[in-house]
């Protein structure tokens, strides 16, 4: 009889801490699960006509940047990250009209999903499969350049969407802001921090006015906050290390920053 109960306990333990795991996970969802350990980086030049050598470089110049960013900004939390990159559509660009973001969050969510199929994948989603057997990477994302102006974008994935579609993400990244500056290092790093888990921290269509002045008043030089043409004012702050998987050091308020409005 003591034996059963003993068997019981030994089965009801790991369902709890199943149950624990999956509550944290909503943290580790999708082909960018957290910045942690080797990551893929696929760039995919969109557009009609091959870019000038220039704009090639200024964008690999600030993604590479931004690499070199994140792999500093791990490491403060005690983690180890490296980037692998691969690339298509260039000299040839992928044939492939994204519309200009603005910031709305009713901008196309299928980008990736059907750039990729440009590309000839059957199965976007497979991808991450490939990353982790060809590069040893644990996670993968898509990085779409556009070569016109408009307010990038990150296409995060959570496990109530369609998997086939949206599990491997990516960002939209537009080589101007609507303002006509060059986007910088700091947006691709901010975007590439949503797919790994993390949340706006200023007012959007779904983050509010109450969080931005707390974040203000908190985390004034988050990466998810605001931006700067010099990276290196920019971190990545206790909360946001959390959303991303760099610590399991929970404060009570930081669900509270979870998107509210929808
Ligand atoms: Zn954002």
């Amino acid at each position: 009889m003591k034996h059963n109960t003993f068997l019981a306990i030994l089965l009801l333990l790991p369902l709890f801490l199943s149950a624990q795991v999956q509550e944290l996970d909503c943290r580790y969802q999708g082909s960018a699960k957290a910045l942690d350990g080797n990551i893929y980086v696929l760039t995919v030049f969109t557009g009609e006509r091959p870019w000038p050598q220039k704009d090639v470089d200024a964008i690999i110049t600030n993604v590479y940047e931004a690499q070199s960013w994140l792999e500093k900004q791990a490491q403060r939390y005690g983690k180890t990250v490296s980037f692998t990159n691969g690339s298509f559509g260039h000299p040839d660009p992928i044939r492939y009209y994204v519309a200009t973001g603005t910031g709305s969050g009713n901008e196309s969510a299928d980008v990736v999903w059907e750039v990729m199929k440009k590309i000839g994948y059957q199965n976007p989603a497979d991808f991450a499969q490939w990353a982790k057997d060809n590069a040893d990477c644990d996670n993968a994302l898509v990085l779409v350049l556009t070569k016109t102006p408009g307010t990038s974008y990150a296409l995060a994935y959570r496990d109530d969407f369609e998997r086939e579609k949206y599990y491997l993400e990516g960002a939209v990244i537009y080589t101007t802001y609507e303002s006509g500056g060059e986007t910088c290092s700091g947006s691709i790093a901010h975007e590439m921090c949503h797919l790994f888990g993390a949340e706006d921290l200023y007012e959007t269509f779904s983050q509010t006015k109450e969080n931005e002045a707390k974040a203000r008043k908190l985390y004034p030089n988050d990466i998810m906050l605001r931006v700067s043409y010099d990276i290196n004012e920019l971190v990545i702050d206790e909360m946001t290390a959390w959303y991303i998987g760099l610590t399991n050091k929970e404060k009570s308020w930081y669900r509270d920053f979870l998107k509210q409005k929808q």
